[in-house]
């Protein structure tokens, strides 16, 4: 059975509303593969997803960046699952590496909130990924099954989520993972969800890679850079684009699944 590649781009926390207007310009003019060869999701800031849905092209999706772990109440400043859900938002990224270190989501918090996610009717883009400190010290593969165990002692579907291999020292730091030290991580989680999970799991769920905005800041090019040689690893399904998805050429990163 073969995985569809995905491309998300998470805008994190930019963009004005004239700038959120110019980016869904350029993406709906945007000549890519069509939906059933890559499925592309973009993630605007809260405040931006009803003006995002209304706009964009209907082959491309949107996602929120997080929501709340149980059913909306007294949570100040918090969005729930279901007001995703009323406003037709079909995906949610949860488990950022920006919100497990700046705001201290723990494995467990992040499980909850996926399992809650997923019971009202979202999508979800759960992140997990090692610090430099982590690699260096050799525990990466524990770090990311660790995390990724979090989420799968909390759910017994896997239909509806793909996971995102963000190693947190290549998001937005001028460093990036190899095409092979990202394959070795997908492949050791597949093997590790394989073990864990099920052999149906290991061989459907979409394992993305996530930062390699440098590449495009060093490179210049996508298409003849490491971002085509990691899109054809076997067990990299896509990416989850930061930086590089507020841009022109988060075309280029899309076409880079063919
Ligand atoms: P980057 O970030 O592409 O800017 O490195 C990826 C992410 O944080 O999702």
């Amino acid at each position: 059975m073969g995985r569809k590649f995905f491309v998300g781009g998470n805008w994190k926390c930019n963009g004005t509303a004239e700038e959120v207007k110019k980016i869904v310009t350029t993406l709906n003019e945007a000549k890519v593969p069509g939906e059933d060869v890559v499925e592309v999701v973009v993630s605007p800031p809260f405040v931006f997803l009803p003006v995002v849905k209304g706009l964009l092209r209907p082959d491309f999706h949107v996602s929120a960046q997080n929501c709340w772990v149980r059913k909306g109440g007294a949570y100040t400043g918090e969005v729930s699952a279901e007001m995703l859900v009323n406003l037709g938002i079909p995906w949610v990224i949860i488990g950022h590496s920006e919100r497990r270190q700046l705001l201290q989501e723990s494995n467990e918090f992040v499980g909850d909130k996926v399992a809650y996610a997923l019971s009202q009717g979202l999508k979800v883009i759960a992140c997990i990924g090692e610090t430099l400190e982590q690699r260096e010290a050799g525990t990466t593969m524990t770090v990311v099954a660790e995390q990724t165990k979090a989420i799968a002692d909390k759910i017994s579907n896997w239909d509806n989520v793909v996971l995102a291999y963000e190693p947190v020292w290549a998001i937005g730091t001028g460093k990036v993972a190899t095409p092979a030290q990202a394959q070795e991580v997908h492949a050791d989680l597949r093997k590790w969800i394989h073990s864990n999970v099920s052999a149906e799991v290991a061989a459907s769920v979409r394992i993305i890679y996530g930062g390699l905005s440098i590449v495009l800041v060093l490179g210049g090019s996508v298409n003849g850079g490491n971002c085509k040689e990691l899109a054809a690893q076997p067990d990299v399904d896509g990416f989850l684009v930061g930086g590089a998805s507020l841009k022109p050429e988060f075309v280029d990163i899309i076409n880079s699944a063919t």
